[in-house]
Order: C-alpha cells, then sequence, then structure tokens
C-alpha cells in the first residue's frame, strides 16, 4: 500500500487548500473466527509487527488502528512553537524525532517508540477492561501509529467470532461478539476483509455469513483465506480460491503468514513475505502472482485508489469553482502599487474623466434607478426651475391698490395727464425681483447634484479608491472644495442676472407691447378709437383726478388728509377693498397691469434662458473643465503620495491572501490532474 502514499499526501495538501472535507478512505475491518488470522493479516498489511497474537482469545476489545502519514523526521518543518509539525496538520508531533511511533488514547501523554511496548501496552489496556480471563469488552482501545511508511487509514482488528464461552465469558458471547462486528462493518465506508483459515470450512465460514449479512452484493468484501501452509497432506485450497466454493466479488486472497513457531523465534516480516512467496510457487504455482500479502495489499490499494478516483470529479469541481472565486477577488484588490506617481495619475484621471462622462451622460455604470448626473441637471433646468418660473404670476402680489398707488405716488403732487412712467417701471422691477429666488435655488439644486455625482463616482466606477481610503477623502475634499469655490461666483452671477434686468427696463424691447397699443386696446374695449385714445386720456384724467379726490374726502378717510403726503397716508392706511374705483383709475390699472405682464414675461423667459446657461458656464463647465487640473495640482505633491497611496490594511491583506490561494488551487488542480491519469498497477 505504500505506493499509495504519496498520492494521499499530495491529495491532502489538496485539502488543506480547499477546505474540503478529506476523501475518507474507507476503514478496513478484519472479521473472521477466533484465531483465524486476523491480527496477523492487519500487521502484514501495516508492515509491522506489533499487534498481540497467539493462540486462544488474544484479541478481546476492538482496535480502532489509526495510521497516520508523516514525513520522516529529516523532513519534518518545525513549526512556530518548535515542534516538528507537518504545517497545518491537527496532528502535533512534539519534538519526536523517531521515524514512527504510536499514542494510545487512553494515555494521552505517552509517546510509544518500542513496538513491543506497543504490543505490551495493547495486552494490558485490554486485561485492565476485560479482565485476564479472556473477557470480551466492546469497548475500543484507540491506537495511533504514525509513520512514513503508511498509509493514512483506519484499521479495525475485532475479536473473534466465537461459539462456546470459555473463562469469564458469558453465555450470550457469540451475540455479544455478533452485534459488535455488526456494528462496525455495517458502516457503509468501510471495507470488510473476511477472514478464514484454509484448515477450516469455507462453507460455514461465519466471517462471510457476517459480511453478507451488511453486504449482500459483495461491493465492500474481500475474502482472505490464510493458514494455507496448514493444510493437512494430500489437500489445498485451489478449488477455494478460484471461488468454487463461495464466490466472492472482490476476490479470494490466499495468505500464508508467520505461524506460533515463526513469531516465537522472532522471523522478520520480510523473511516471513520470501518464505510466503516460496510456498505460493511451491504448491499454488497457477495463482502464486495473485496470492499472497504483498498481492492482498496491492489489492487494498486498488480498491482504495478505487474509492479516490470516485471522489476526485467532486473535488475538481470545488477547486475550479473556489478558483473562479479567488481570482474575481484579486481582480477585485487591484495590483499593488508599484510606481506611486503613476498610480496616482491612474486613479485621479479615472475619477475626473467618470465624473464628467456622468455630467456628460457618458458613463459606464448608468444608473437606471433615478436620474443622475447631467440626466438630472437637465431635469432641474427644465422641469424644476422652468416650472417654477412659468408658475409665477407676473401680477401676483400686485393689488390694484398697489398700482393706484404707485401711479398716484409717481404722479407727485401735480395732476398727470399720462400716467407716469415711473409707475411701471416700479412696479415691474417688483416683479421682477421675484425671479432671483427661483434662480438662486436652481444654482444649489445643480451643486448639489454636482456633489452626489462624487458619491456616484466613488461607489460605481474606481474600485481602486476603496483601496486608498486616504486618497478616496482627499479627491472628495478636493471636488468638494472646487465646488464650493464655484459656488459664491455662480449665485453672484444669477444675482446680476436679475440686477441686469432691473438696472435697465428696456420698454423698447421690440417684443414688448407698446404702451399706446395697450391703452388703446384697453379704450377700445370701452368702444373706442386708436386716434382718439391720446386724447380721452388726457381729458379724462383731469377730470376724474378731481372726483376721485372728492371721493376720497367724503368717506372721511386719512388717505385724503391735505396736511400729509398721500404717499405716507397710502401706505399707511389701505384704502378698504370695498370702494369702487372709477373708471379712469380702473383703465389706468388694466394698462399698467397690461405692461407689466408683457415685460414681465420677456424678463423671465430670459432668465429661464440664462440662469441654466449661467450655472452650466461658472459651475458645472468650469468645474468639469478645471477638476483633473485642481486634483492634480492638490494631490500630486511627492511628499504626500506615500501617505494618500496607503492601502486600507484590509486590501492589502486580502490580495496576498487571495494570491496565495489561488496558487495553492492552482497546485491542487495540478496533483488533481496528475493523480487522475495516474496507473498504479
Ligand atoms: P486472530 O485471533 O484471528 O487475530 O489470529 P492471530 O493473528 O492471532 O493468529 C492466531 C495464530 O495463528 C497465531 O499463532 C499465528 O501465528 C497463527 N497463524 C496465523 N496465520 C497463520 C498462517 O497463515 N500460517 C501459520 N502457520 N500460522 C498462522
Ligand atoms: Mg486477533
Amino acid at each position: 500500500m505504500e505506493n499509495l502514499i504519496p498520492v494521499i499526501n499530495r491529495l491532502q495538501e489538496v485539502f488543506l487548500t480547499v477546505g474540503a472535507e478529506v476523501i475518507h478512505l474507507p476503514q478496513i475491518v478484519v472479521v473472521g473466527s477466533q484465531s483465524s488470522g486476523k491480527s496477523s493479516v492487519l500487521e502484514s498489511m501495516v508492515g509491522r509487527d506489533f499487534l498481540p497474537r497467539g493462540s486462544g482469545v488474544v484479541t478481546r476489545r476492538p482496535l480502532v488502528l489509526q495510521l497516520v502519514n508523516v514525513p520522516p523526521p529529516g523532513e519534518r518543518t518545525l513549526s512556530e512553537n518548535g515542534n516538528g509539525m507537518k504545517p497545518n496538520s491537527q496532528n502535533s508531533y512534539p519534538g519526536i524525532k523517531t521515524e514512527e511511533w504510536g499514542t494510545f488514547l487512553h494515555c494521552k501523554n505517552q509517546v510509544f517508540t518500542d513496538f513491543d511496548e506497543i504490543r505490551q501496552e495493547i495486552e494490558k489496556e485490554t486485561e485492565r477492561c476485560t479482565g485476564a480471563n479472556k473477557g470480551i469488552s466492546a469497548e475500543p482501545i484507540h491506537l495511533k501509529i504514525f509513520s512514513p511508511h503508511v498509509l493514512s487509514l483506519t484499521l479495525v482488528d475485532l475479536p473473534g467470532v466465537t461459539k462456546v464461552p470459555v473463562g469469564d465469558q458469558p453465555d450470550d458471547i457469540e451475540q455479544q461478539v455478533r452485534e459488535m462486528i455488526l456494528s462496525y462493518i455495517s458502516n457503509p465506508n468501510c471495507l470488510i476483509l473476511s477472514i478464514t483459515a484454509a484448515n477450516t470450512d469455507m462453507a460455514t465460514s461465519e466471517a462471510l455469513k457476517l459480511a453478507r449479512d451488511v453486504d449482500p452484493e459483495g461491493r465492500r468484501t474481500l475474502a482472505v483465506v490464510t493458514k494455507l501452509d496448514l493444510m493437512d497432506a494430500g489437500t489445498d485450497a485451489m478449488d477455494v480460491l478460484l471461488g468454487r466454493v463461495i464466490p466472492v466479488k472482490l476476490g479470494i486472497i490466499g495468505v500464508v503468514n508467520r505461524s506460533q513457531h515463526d513469531i516465537n523465534t522472532q522471523k522478520s516480516m520480510a523473511q516471513a513475505m520470501q518464505d510466503e512467496q516460496s510456498f505460493l510457487q511451491r504448491h499454488y504455482p497457477s495463482l502464486a502472482s495473485r496470492s499472497g500479502s504483498r498481492f492482498l495489499a496491492r489489492t487494498l490499494s486498488r480498491l482504495l485508489m478505487h474509492h479516490i478516483r470516485d471522489c476526485l470529479p467532486e473535488l475538481k469541481t470545488r477547486v475550479t469553482v473556489l478558483t473562479a472565486q479567488y481570482q474575481g477577488l484579486l481582480g477585485s484588490c487591484g495590483q499593488p502599487v508599484q510606481d506611486q506617481s503613476a498610480t496616482m495619475l491612474q486613479i485621479v484621471t479615472k475619477f475626473a474623466t467618470e465624473y464628467c462622462s456622468t455630467i456628460e451622460g457618458t458613463a459606464r455604470h448608468i444608473e437606471t434607478s433615478e436620474l443622475c448626473g447631467g440626466a438630472r441637471m437637465c431635469y432641474i433646468f427644465h422641469e424644476t426651475f422652468g416650472r417654477t418660473l412659468e408658475s409665477i404670476d407676473p401680477l401676483s402680489g400686485l393689488t390694484t391698490l398697489d398700482v393706484l398707488t404707485a401711479i398716484r405716488n409717481a404722479t407727485g403732487p401735480r395732476p398727470a395727464l399720462f400716467i407716469p412712467e415711473i409707475s411701471f417701471e416700479l412696479l415691474v422691477k417688483r416683479q421682477i425681483k421675484r425671479l432671483e429666488e427661483p434662480s438662486l435655488r436652481c444654482v444649489e439644486l445643480v451643486h448639489e447634484e454636482l456633489q452626489r455625482i462624487i458619491q456616484h463616482c466613488s461607489s460605481y466606477s474606481t474600485q481602486e479608491l476603496l483601496r486608498f481610503p486616504k486618497l478616496h477623502e482627499s479627491i472628495v475634499e478636493v471636488v468638494t472644495g472646487l465646488l464650493r469655490k464655484r459656488l459664491p461666483i455662480t449665485n453672484e452671477m444669477v444675482h446680476n442676472l436679475v440686477a441686469i434686468e432691473l438696472a435697465y427696463i428696456n420698454t423698447k424691447h421690440p417684443d414688448f407691447t407698446d404702451a399706446a397699443l395697450v391703452s388703446a386696446s384697453v379704450n377700445s374695449a370701452q368702444g373706442e378709437t386708436l386716434q382718439d385714445s391720446g386724447r380721452r386720456w388726457k381729458s379724462d384724467r383731469a377730470a376724474e383726478e378731481k372726483t376721485s379726490e372728492e371721493k376720497v374726502k367724503s368717506s372721511g378717510s386719512a388717505y385724503s388728509s391735505p396736511t400729509r403726503s398721500p404717499a405716507v397716508n397710502l401706505l399707511d392706511t389701505p384704502v378698504p377693498v370695498s370702494r369702487r374705483l372709477t373708471a379712469r383709475e380702473q383703465r389706468d390699472c388694466e394698462v399698467i397691469q397690461r405692461l407689466i405682464k408683457s415685460y414681465f414675461l420677456i424678463v423671465r423667459k430670459s432668465i429661464q434662458d440664462s440662469v441654466p446657461k449661467t450655472v452650466m458656464h461658472f459651475l458645472v463647465n468650469h468645474v468639469k473643465e478645471h477638476l483633473q487640473s485642481e486634483l492634480v495640482g492638490q494631490l500630486y505633491k511627492l511628499p504626500l503620495l506615500q501617505e494618500l497611496l496607503t492601502e486600507s490594511p484590509d486590501t492589502a491583506l486580502q490580495r496576498r491572501e487571495a494570491a496565495s490561494m489561488l496558487e495553492a488551487l492552482q497546485k491542487a488542480s495540478h496533483i488533481i490532474s496528475e493523480i487522475r491519469e495516474t496507473q498504479l498497477w
């Protein structure tokens, strides 16, 4: 079985890598009658003699023998705590220098390097539990053998099937032993070595009967016929070995173990094997190549190898899946920084590009859940801002009284013939001022959006930023700073847009309704002609000035007090709404209102058009154009590079781990494909 060792050891590496369940090699359990040679067969499989053997009931407790493959002493790497240990192995071998040793579960801290002592300990422990007089116990003895020459495998030696109680054995000894055996061999991951001595009747073999109970199809039962050398003269086991007596699917293998005499005279295992071969050559020449302990070991190896092969596809899948996972992980970690300047420029450029393309709408990661970047600005300009402006009533907040008051104030002490232009200006300016607030709000909204894009770019495009938290922070700071710097400039400009409108009321604007036309249309509504309007205006006004004055007086309102200026009066004491206006007043008001409306619409249109342009020019485009140079200018300073490009410790660690895992996985994959191609026989 030694040729399986390297395979298993290499697989072990794979398991350590992928963290998969270890391929559970089948436990090998020997069953058979008392003294049929079970312990002897096990021993020759292990290649060392350490099991108590002999006539009578020797094995009286199950012996669970766990073989552990360890590197030879010279190759045992020293772990950090100074112990000679296989890396990552759960078995520790504190400071053991010998090639092979054993430990018992029942005496934890004791290391047995002498195999005779191991045998004595088994005997002692058996007696401790079962007494000296042939008693039997189901409580197993656990023995671990560590050696570079063994396969990591578990073997179980069991007491033999017995019919008649002897010594301290209870009456139901047969039943007890049978149950004990069944409890081991019913495990489906157990290979049954069914032992029958050649000098007993194979047809009545208890071992084969038990095996059949749990493995009726014979898929995991291998029959071994021992003591070929002890057959009566003139008889041979040909029929049995050829399966003519009882067929066994996996095979029937004849062996010759060491006799009691050999044991007593300490015949070596090597010598025993040699003698076995010459015996087989002499007595079973046709079967010699398919018999003997060596062939038995090879057959066991083959069965174990089949088992391993069955497990490989799943293992391979696991390696493939993990490889993909770790490749993804490694990719997301990015390459370690080699050239700091280049990395910095690259990240900054990438961020700036991404920022700009989010505004342009050419970003790689198009947001689908909400408007963002340029699209959202478009929405702010046309929907939020545009609609707000459109919803402003040109005359809102302007009562008839306001208009009248303005007219009167503008007229001053003299009665006027025409509606004073200054009153129109006064009033229209008041309305125009109302455009400033929504315009400034528009700037604010775009500014907010520009800040939001920073977040958007950080989370989507520039994975690298997550690696360098300090750089990320600084980039956000610089961009925020740039935005903040541009805000007052843009606000000022927008404020000026309105101020410009206020600075000069251009009544010669081509779209402005001509005052004459307005009053004409107002008058014509009352059935007058355009030519009349000028004349009527003057005369009417003179006449109505009086009447309204009188009316106010007669109403006793302070509004007409001659001692106080009309302006003060007008502001202080509003005319009751219920007062009816004269026709003249009504007409004047209407004229002014129409003019205000006409002019206001011109200005509103212009503001609606120029605010977005201003915001784009002074804020958005400026930021777009200067983002990169601002970032480079502020961050690309040699003493800063080191600090900014410090990776987050998580990333560095993650990359290291992912890289070494990938390397291990590649090796594992290689090992698996090699093993799948290996022919061991
Ligand atoms: P177990 O009770 O089934 O474990 O049988 P053991 O392995 O203890 O062997 C019982 C006795 O049979 C021992 O004295 C062995 O030396 C002897 N024995 C086992 N196999 C053979 C064999 O193939 N040939 C000879 N001559 N003796 C054997
Ligand atoms: Mg035995």
